[in-house]
């Protein structure tokens, strides 16, 4: 038998040289340095049984100034090897490592932010004692075990006038601020654990705040959290950080959010900015209730009212207000078709990505303008006109995820490149494709109007005065439930969705709502090819519900 481990696809002069038995003794001696683990993903290497897929390669690379000789030799699962993010194997350890953190927050559906890092690496312990004497700060590690006493100049900002310091922290004493700054870490660390591993000088610094009315209070870092993370995954242990003392946190939210919109610095998805959304509107009720003397949860005053309040900014606090009525919805517990929504972006795994979902079920059925009712409206008789928007959104959008999508979809399966598997016949489940091409936005998008059409079509007949712009804050009887059921599972039934031979022609690459429309409308593609058996009814479609 040959001796184990593959350097074949890899350049090394000094491993080519070796005996057999001076390879297996050095295999041996890096095998228990490593204590048995692979270098990169740190789980076991067995020789025996990996003896064919583990690969001997060059820690530091040569290109990169590493050396041929067995201080620069590492032991790495052959998978791990050739799929790692770096081609130096201690910055690919660190990204495999993040990708841990990345697969443990994916069983929760979400994506890592700093607060997950924190946590991994044993930060985010402590509250930070301290007090101001003068022009300084005086503050104590003591948690750390060091009853020193500091004492730091304060600083104040000459434009903002916020006072703040510098200072040096154990990560022990760092907590991510998520409220101010809810984004995630997305997939885009590799290349600055790059820079900060070849020692390259970045803005270290972080900023985060502190709350000086409570006495000891919480470090919370909210910009700077992704040169936070690197630093943290490249083992480093104390992080500089500007501290800002007693800030507006809204102030801070403001800031952040303008950030990732007007000043566009950073990428701010959709969903992250609802969500900001929501926490400004939050902070504006607050503040009109703390100015005009009413108790922490009055709520006789409307959404109208807000935005006269705040004259200045009328524009944006509207958008909080719809923001917010977004956010209730996606980020709903309760709510089904979130786990098939991917918020940062594009994904080959989800079916739908948020902005389908804007503009599809928020563009149709969200009432995009202010209430002049109060925020209590009719609450007591379980009719409040956002609320019922909200909770009959997320009861639609349940249906079509349990319809469509639930037991169906295959997220190991995805969506990438799907229809080119189609057409060489590789093996695809028919719910799966049926459920990824009901959920195209362009699909989605004409299939989806008809709820309206359907909703509209219901009040209208039961002669209840009724505003088609907010057909969603009317309280929907369980007949038109059914109905929409019906429609929903007539719908599912097409043959269409699961017709092979239409792989390269309707559902090849993507089509306008337009085309679609067409084809709803007559049965045939706008070139005339039949893919319905005619137009579709959506009187017959809405009968003959099975059970809702
Ligand atoms: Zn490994």
């Amino acid at each position: 038998m040959a001796s184990p481990g593959n350097i074949g696809y890899m350049n090394s002069l000094y491993l080519n040289r070796l005996s057999p038995e001076a390879r297996q003794s050095l295999i041996d001696r890096l095998h228990s340095m490593q204590s048995g683990n692979c270098f990169i993903c740190e789980r076991p290497i067995d020789l025996k049984l990996h003896a064919n897929s583990f690969d001997i390669d060059h820690v530091e690379p040569l290109k990169l100034g590493g050396k041929d000789g067995e201080e620069n030799f590492a032991l790495a699962h052959s998978t791990c090897n050739r799929s790692k993010q770096a081609t130096d194997l201690r910055v690919a350890r660190v990204l495999a490592r993040f990708e841990m953190i990345r697969e443990r927050c994916a069983q929760d559906d979400r994506g890592p932010n700093l607060a997950d890092i924190l946590r991994a690496y044993g930060g985010a312990k402590y509250e930070l004692m301290f007090g101001i004497v003068g022009h300084n700060i005086r503050l104590t590690l003591d948690a750390m075990g060091d009853p020193e006493i500091q004492s730091l100049p304060l600083y104040t900002d000459p434009l903002s006038k916020l006072q703040y310091f510098f200072s040096v922290l154990p990560i022990e004493y760092l907590h991510h601020d998520d409220r101010i700054n809810p984004r995630n870490l997305g997939g885009s660390l590799a290349p600055l654990v790059e820079e900060f591993h070849l020692g390259r000088p970045q803005l270290h610094a972080a900023l985060a705040w502190i709350d000086r009315s409570q006495g000891p209070g919480l470090v919370k870092v909210f910009d700077g959290q992704h040169k936070v993370s690197a630093q943290l995954l490249l083992g480093v242990r104390s992080l500089p950080v500007r501290v800002f003392i007693d800030p507006d946190p809204e102030l801070l939210l403001t800031t952040n959010t303008r950030a990732g919109t007007t000043l566009r610095q950073v990428a701010f998805d959709r969903s992250v900015q609802r969500r900001l959304g929501r926490s400004l509107f939050t902070d504006r009720l607050e503040r009109y209730r703390l100015e005009k003397g009413l108790p922490d949860d009055d709520e006789s005053m409307s959404e109208r009212d807000l935005v006269n309040f705040f004259r200045g900014e009328s524009r944006e606090v509207k958008r909080y207000a719809v923001d917010a009525v977004r956010a209730a919805i996606t980020h709903n517990s309760l709510n089904k078709l979130t786990p098939y929504i991917e918020f940062g972006g594009r994904s080959t795994e989800k079916p739908l990505s948020y902005s389908t979902v804007e503009k599809t079920f928020f563009s149709f059925f969200i009432y995009t303008d202010v209430l002049d009712t109060p925020l209590n409206y009719r609450a007591d008789e379980g009719l409040n006109p956002r609320q019922l928007e909200i909770d009959q959104v997320v009861r639609l959008m349940n249906f079509v995820a349990e319809i469509i999508l639930v037991d169906q979809f295959d997220t190991e399966l995805g969506t990438a490149r799907l229809e080119n598997k189609v057409q060489k016949n590789e093996d695809i489940p028919e719910p799966h494709l049926r459920a990824f091409r009901m959920c195209k936005e362009e699909v989605l998008y004409s299939w989806l109007i008809y709820i309206r059409q359907i909703v509209q079509g219901h009040f209208t007949y039961s002669g209840q005065p009724f505003d088609q712009n907010r057909s969603f804050q009317y309280k929907f009887p369980e007949q038109l439930w059914r109905q929409l059921h019906s429609y929903l599972v007539h719908l599912r039934d097409f043959p269409l969705w699961v017709n092979r031979d239409l792989s390269s022609t309707v559902f090849g690459g993507k089509q306008s709502s337009e085309f679609w429309r067409i084809i709803f409308e007559s049965g045939k593609t706008p070139e005339g090819q039949q893919v319905l058996s005619g137009s579709i009814n959506l009187m017959t479609m809405i009968e003959d519900a099975d059970s809702v």
